[in-house]
């Protein structure tokens, strides 16, 4: 096991945070990663995107999300090498040589994220996790001479253990698990910045009961009321704010829009400016994924408003001045009614192409029985008093029941208009109160059906 070793600081640095309270530095490694370009960048990128035109104050940015995740590793680190150090090689306890890699790991974990990520990477073919792993072993990157000062080969296993194929599981499911601290900052961190209350749960008490076993991360039967609140408002977060029905409409007009741009500027039409073009282009190198950020996006949306694409130039409007598409939520049964809505909606003078769309919102907050699911090997797990490990929801009613429900919906998007009732006869009325007869025969409704 190679040590991990930095200078210490002589004196330590403290930055204030409305989470955490403090996030303390002792290490110059931490110090200069953090002062690093392209940490610096992440300033400019908000942490949640659109959902910004739901909830006014969630303007925060991936910075504060990385270094409160920093922040909670070194505390667990803290609270494990005093309570449960290692005294002979595979007891299963926690080897503090890990600390200063877990650490590194835990502050660069999103470092590969760009502007929007979730609908930009999807349309050009960018890949947050792959261009993280190059900012941290590229040598002409400052992250990397940052990280060099430990060893040659730091930078390589700062990245193997947010690519997960370090070798020990206790140093990766500290920054990736279902109750990581990936997870309990971003939780915490975006209840407090959205100021809905969901999000609370008792991180101090969650702190005092985890614990490191041979094959990762757990926590004591004492810890069990407070990790299951930690899954309850885990579950109210996505419901309430991850998968509001606005957000997701402004990430649908956003991601039109963007499509829209892509065929005007393959036509020859766009205005583009700063390093976007690239991008639109497809041949973008590492230095102009550097480049782009919240501001850059922004500048062009305004650009583009005065596009004499009518579409692109309507999009973006929509987008930056705040007018959602409407949505009603789908299944099975009424999906059969979206060519007939979408027929409707051309005719009104909307391609249904860039003004509909269907997505849903499945996600699982807590996949412990799906032994195939994406998360099956880092399920939350209790330890008893004679060291058996039991998953949480054998042991909790609660999570069970939340495990058995359908967490997520299905919604289809179109023109607010479609949805309007003049007082004065419209030339497109009958179109729109056709549409209205369909919505309300098909009985489809803006909130889900509740389950019989
Ligand atoms: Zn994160």
């Amino acid at each position: 096991m190679p040590k991990f070793q930095s200078k210490k600081l002589t004196k330590e640095v403290v930055l204030r945070d409305p989470v955490h309270d403090y996030i303390h530095i002792e290490d110059q490694v931490i110090l200069d990663v953090l002062q690093a370009k392209e940490f610096q960048r992440m300033r400019r990128i908000k942490q949640l995107g659109p959902l910004a035109y739901v909830f006014p104050g969630a303007t925060h940015t991936r910075f504060e999300h990385n270094l409160g995740v920093y922040e909670l590793t070194r505390k667990i680190c803290n609270i494990f090498a005093v309570k449960f150090p290692s005294q002979h090689r595979g007891d299963g306890l926690w080897d503090d040589n890990n600390r200063l890699l877990v650490e590194c790991a835990g502050l660069l974990h999103d470092i590969g994220h760009g502007p929007y990520s979730h609908t930009f990477e999807h349309l050009f073919d960018t890949n947050h996790e792959k261009i993280g792993q190059r900012i941290i072993t590229d040598p002409h990157t400052e992250v990397n001479q940052a990280l060099r000062q430990v060893s040659p080969i730091f930078p390589e296993q700062v990245a193997s253990v947010i690519a997960k194929t370090y070798p020990n599981q206790q140093v990766i499911k500290m920054i990736s698990s279902q109750a990581d601290a990936d997870r309990m900052d971003y939780l915490k961190r975006d209840a407090y910045f959205t100021g809905v209350t969901y999000g609370e749960f008792d991180l101090s008490r969650i702190l005092q009961e985890i614990r490191p076993y041979k094959n990762g991360i757990c926590f004591t039967m004492a810890g069990m009321h407070a990790v299951e609140d930690y899954v309850v408002s885990r579950y109210q977060m996505y419901q309430q704010v991850y998968f509001h029905r606005v957000g997701r409409s402004m990430e649908v007009i956003l991601k039109h829009l963007l499509e829209r741009a892509k065929t005007v500027y393959q036509q020859g039409a766009l205005q583009v400016t700063l390093n976007l073009g690239k991008f639109l282009a497809g041949n973008w190198t590492l230095d102009d994924y550097l480049k782009l950020d919240d501001g850059v996006m922004e500048s062009n949306f305004l650009l583009w408003t005065e596009s004499s694409d009518p579409i692109l130039a309507d999009l973006t409007s929509c987008y930056l001045f705040r007018k959602p598409l409407e949505s009603v939520c789908i299944d099975e049964e009424t999906k059969n009614l979206l060519p007939k809505l979408k027929d409707l909606i051309k005719q009104a003078g909307f391609d249904p192409q860039y003004y509909t769309d269907t997505n849903s919102a499945f996600d699982e907050p807590y996949d412990a029985y799906k032994p195939s699911g994406k998360n099956a090997n880092s399920q939350i797990e209790l330890m008893q008093t004679d060291g058996q490990l039991i998953e949480l929801s054998q042991l909790s009613p609660l999570v069970r029941a939340l495990n058995g429900t359908i967490q997520g919906d299905e919604r289809f998007f179109f023109p607010k208009i479609m949805m309007s009732k003049n007082e004065e006869p419209q030339i497109f009325d009958p179109l729109y109160q056709q549409f209205q007869r369909y919505i309300k025969n098909g009985k489809l409704r803006y909130l889900r059906r509740p389950k019989k």
